[in-house]
């Protein structure tokens, strides 16, 4: 489903034009109806059951974002629908594709910047400081966990508040990189954001603009090599979760005696694989999603509602039980 600004590239290397296509299955995966919900009442008293037991290792999505005002990408509503993200591969390869990018980004990371945690977030952040979760681990690249309090939260596909350089691997902080930006784009952001009613903000802060807008754009260099590869470090489609990132993830799925997913379909196999893992050690596994999902034929419990209200029903049970 490309958007109506993307064109597809040509790779010239195999093993670049593979992964490519990977990435777009990937992204064009359906989710399809599998399973029944389980019923209402049913479903939150096995949740409730599992958070009472505690050590439970909470993994969420897009779903959880959503009431702060960032759309996902499956739900009704998702981004998906509009248009495609950027492959890893393409942002690679292609200095053009990077500029459409930084444009875009350059306008949405601001809407993006105004989203503040929801009632979802802060109820996490919340259980873990009560001693209720083995662990936080997201899908999101929002930060919207860490600034609702939640600490140590392994964020699978990375932060958009970090820009890496593909060249040399330095990090900037994303404001620095922000001011560099503003410095040699005068006026820009203000010329766009006058028909920010009509533009389309998505999951990773990006929004649609016309070739124009995007062409009168500069970029700017990483600062210690020079180069113009410059990525937000968050995790592309068609790109692997660093190494470090996995290890944490391995480590608390290994220390954790259930899986609670909350918000995400799960199509994205560095998700899914989580519903795998904990099934291969024998956990109860429950889905709280307001759509069909990717596991749903394979977990104990499925929830079928917003994040928001359960976790609030939850929170409020939890409290009557005195934890
Ligand atoms: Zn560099």
């Amino acid at each position: 489903m490309p958007s109506r600004h993307d064109p597809q590239p040509q790779f010239e290397d195999e093993r670049l034009s593979a992964a490519h296509r990977a990435a777009l299955r990937s992204l064009d995966r359906v989710v399809e109806h599998t399973a029944e919900p389980t019923e209402p009442a049913v479903a939150r008293e096995a949740v409730l059951e599992q958070l009472l037991a505690g050590n439970v290792l909470l993994l969420t999505g897009a779903g959880i974002s959503t009431d702060s005002g960032i759309p996902d990408y499956r739900g009704p509503q998702g981004s998906l629908r509009r248009s495609r993200p950027m492959t890893f591969q393409e942002f690679q390869a292609d200095p053009e594709a990077r500029q459409r990018y930084w444009a875009r980004g350059f306008v949405g990371t601001r809407l993006m910047g105004q989203a503040r945690p929801n009632i979802s977030h802060h109820i996490v952040a919340d259980w873990q400081r009560r001693g209720l979760l083995s662990g936080i681990v997201t899908q999101n690249v929002d930060g919207l966990h860490a600034a609702a309090g939640a600490t140590d939260v392994v964020a699978l596909h990375g932060d958009m508040r970090s820009v890496m350089c593909l060249d040399c691997g330095n990090a900037e902080p994303r404001a620095s990189f922000e001011r560099r930006l503003e410095e040699v784009n005068p006026g820009y952001r203000e010329s766009v954001t006058a028909r920010v009613g009509e533009l389309d903000v998505n999951a990773d802060g990006d929004v649609s603009l016309d070739a124009d807008t995007v062409a009168r754009f500069h970029t700017v260099r990483c600062l210690v090599c020079g180069s113009d590869r410059l990525k937000p470090s968050v995790v592309y489609f068609g790109e692997n979760v660093p190494a470090p990132t996995r290890e944490r993830a391995e480590e608390l799925k290994a220390a954790s005696t259930s899986l609670l997913v909350v918000g995400s379909s799960l199509a994205v196999m560095s998700g899914y694989r989580f519903v795998l893992d904990a099934q291969k050690r024998g956990q109860h596994v429950s889905v709280i999603n307001g759509g069909p999902g990717r596991a749903d034929a394979r977990v104990e419990t499925l929830w079928r509602t917003q994040a928001a209200p359960a976790l609030e029903e939850l929170d409020a049970a939890l409290r009557r039980a005195g934890r």
